[in-house]
Formats: C-alpha cells, sequence, structure tokens
C-alpha cells in the first residue's frame, strides 16, 4: 500500500528520509551488531546518540549556554505539574493565558500547588483568537508566566510574546518547536511534547535556564525534579532512549536536508499560506481562527454544515488524506501540517477541497 497523507495533531506523520534511515539502522546501528532499541544507555555508542541528539539541538534552536536541555518522560502533561514543583518556590504565584484546553490543564494543575492567577482567556469566542494582554494585569512578584505558543486544537499562536520583566516566561513549545527560529532566551523555560515536530511518542523535550533549577519544593518526587535530571544528563535512569535517537535523525534532517530553522519556517510558512489562501477565496470552506492570530502549524476549518464536514472528512480518507477530523470542541476539520508535512501533501488537499467544492457547489 502507498503511503498516506497524514494530517494528524500528533502523534504525527515523520520525514520519509528519517523512516529510512531507521530501517536501514533498525537491525543492526552501524558496527554496533545490535538495534539502538537493544543497547544499554550507559553504553558508549547509546551516549554518542544522547549527546549528538542534545548538541544538534542546541545548535539547530541556537539555545544560549546557560540553558539545560532535559530527555524526559511523561509528556508535556507531566510538566503541568512538573512546573509549579520547582518554579513555585517564591511568591507561590504564577500567571497564565487561557488560550485553549492545554492552556487550561496547564493552569488547572499549577493551581494544585498555588495561587493562580487568569491575566487573559479567550474562551468566550472557542479560543478562536489570542487576547490581548494587558500588562497591568501581570503578578509583579509571580514566579512564572505560563503561555501555550502555539494552540494545537483550536490553531491560533501567540506572534508576540507578553513582556514579563524579571518573571521567567514559560512556554508549551509541543505542536511548534522546530517550525520556526525562536529566542530561547526570552523564556525561563520552554517544553514540548515530542510527537508533533522532533519524533516519536515517549519523549519530552525541557529546556530551562539554569538558575531555574535546584529550587523545587520538598515535596517533589525525585523525578519530578529538574535537578535530578540535570545532574545526571538526563540518564539518572533510563531515558527514552529509540525517541531521542530518531530525535537526532529529525535534527538531522533539518540541519542536513531542510538547511536550519530559517528555511524550515520559511517552507512551514509556504505550506499554511497554500492552505490560507485557498480557505480565505473559498465559497465552501472558511478557517475558523482570526486572520492576525493564525497559527501555521495546526489549521482549523469548517464548511458551516455538520454533514457535510463529515462527507469531506470521510471522502478524503477515501482519498488518502487522514486525520483530517476537528477536535470535538471545535467540529469541521483539521489540518495539521508540521515540518515533516511535505509541501505535495498540502497541494494535493488544496487540490481534493477544489474538487470538493465543485462537487458539491
Ligand atoms: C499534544 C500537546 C500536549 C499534550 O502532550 P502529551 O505529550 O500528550 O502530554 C500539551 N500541549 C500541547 C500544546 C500539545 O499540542
Amino acid at each position: 500500500m502507498e503511503r498516506v497523507y497524514n494530517f494528524s495533531a500528533g502523534p504525527s506523520c515523520l520525514p520519509e528520509s528519517v523512516l529510512k534511515k531507521a530501517a536501514e539502522e533498525m537491525l543492526c546501528y552501524r558496527d554496533s551488531g545490535q538495534s539502538v532499541m537493544e543497547m544499554s544507555h550507559r553504553s558508549k555508542v547509546y551516549e554518542e546518540i544522547i549527546k549528538g541528539c542534545e548538541s544538534l539541538l542546541r545548535e539547530v534552536m541556537q539555545i544560549p549556554d546557560n540553558y539545560k536541555v532535559l530527555f524526559l518522560q511523561g509528556g508535556a502533561s507531566s510538566q503541568f505539574a512538573m512546573i509549579p514543583l520547582n518554579l513555585m518556590n517564591g511568591s507561590g504565584k504564577a500567571d497564565f493565558v487561557l488560550t485553549g484546553q492545554w492552556a487550561k490543564k496547564a493552569y488547572q494543575e499549577a493551581a494544585r500547588y498555588g495561587a493562580c492567577n487568569v491575566v487573559a482567556s479567550s474562551a468566550d469566542k472557542t479560543f478562536t483568537y489570542i487576547p490581548a494582554l494587558d500588562p497591568a494585569a501581570f503578578t509583579k512578584d509571580a514566579d512564572y508566566f505560563h503561555i501555550c505558543l502555539n494552540n494545537t486544537i483550536y490553531g491560533t499562536k501567540f506572534n508576540k510574546l507578553p513582556e514579563t520583566g524579571n518573571v521567567p516566561l514559560v512556554a508549551d513549545l509541543s505542536s511548534c518547536i522546530l517550525s520556526e527560529p525562536i529566542d530561547v532566551s526570552k523564556f525561563g523555560m520552554v517544553y514540548a511534547g515530542a510527537q508533533k515536530n522532533m519524533g516519536p511518542a515517549g519523549l519530552t523535550v525541557v529546556i530551562i535556564r539554569e538558575d531555574l533549577i535546584g529550587h523545587a519544593r520538598d515535596i517533589t518526587p525525585t523525578m519530578f525534579n529538574y535537578q535530578t535530571h540535570a545532574d545526571n544528563g538526563s540518564m539518572y535512569n533510563t531515558p527514552p532512549t529509540y525517541s531521542i535517537y530518531i530525535c537526532k535523525l529529525v535534527l538531522e534532517w533539518i540541519q542536513n536536508e531542510i538547511g536550519g530553522l530559517e528555511k524550515m519556517a520559511e517552507i512551514n510558512r509556504a505550506k499554511a499560506a497554500m492552505l490560507y489562501d485557498f480557505l480565505d477565496s473559498s465559497k465552501l470552506f472558511r478557517g475558523t481562527v482570526v486572520k492576525e492570530d493564525r497559527s501555521i502549524m495546526n489549521i482549523p476549518f469548517v464548511t458551516g454544515d455538520a454533514e457535510l464536514d463529515k462527507k469531506f472528512v470521510k471522502e478524503a480518507e477515501a482519498a488518502g488524506f487522514i486525520n483530517l477530523k476537528g477536535h470535538r470542541t471545535v467540529g469541521g476539520m483539521r489540518a495539521s501540517i508540521y515540518n515533516a508535512m511535505p509541501t505535495e501533501g498540502v497541494k494535493a488537499l488544496v487540490a481534493f477541497m477544489q474538487k470538493f467544492e465543485q462537487d458539491n457547489a
């Protein structure tokens, strides 16, 4: 069977060349005589993989030297608790912007540990925009300020970061990491589950400024303390070895085949523009998000008729475009076009939508 175009929000498609390389090395990684899955994480050969992955990530994202890179497990969802346990250690307060379900989950979990203030929310319009932020509503002595930079379910993205001064800005980058360059130094910490833009599920990446490590609350479980992992090079216990290996291959793909994050961003913007331009000119389909806040990774759209939406998703699937059904809270469709979605995939989707529009006019 031919490979389909997979528009899943996550886990999502991986670059074909990465999968081929992994297949080549599946039974026997280089001259190790074993699969990466079978290796001791303490072996010399694996040490090169994890160290190589970290140094590539540092290079590709231009991560400053005073930040630690941690390879963890538990998904972005575990960070919702790890962040307050490790960072909410001064005033016991934190600020949140509610721009969708993930942002809300981060807020709700943190609220179990301290005083959480909602600076702004876009819940009133089903999170179809990024709310304006009034600095007067910021907590001056907050221990951190949390945002979800790209809202996977609703398809919005912060195009301007909040000015939080000395309060560390913490961002969930799960669905936008590696999609374009970011200035890591603007953040106290960023984190991402790997399964959207970095590799397979099972790996969670945390990039954290060194001075924010080492102040966890006493009750913090050892495995939930950033210091544990920082002190042990993400090897306190067994890391998700195979996911880290694939992440390294993805980073090599970005660096060697794509040509770095500037190039990656150019490609991503062009892919998104192709779909948005069609949505803006279509008489049948329309995007659900206000123009200024549109994501280039997740693009929700509707026909306005739930039955027609259903028909579209079904016919699209039969034509080899899978996972286009929108999140249940938005309805309609959503095309997640992460780094690994080739330009031809988006082009083919737009052509399919044009045809569907003609046939259902
Ligand atoms: C997918 C996603 C999550 C949840 O990630 P898990 O790794 O499944 O815990 C959190 N935040 C955002 C923005 C996401 O896209």
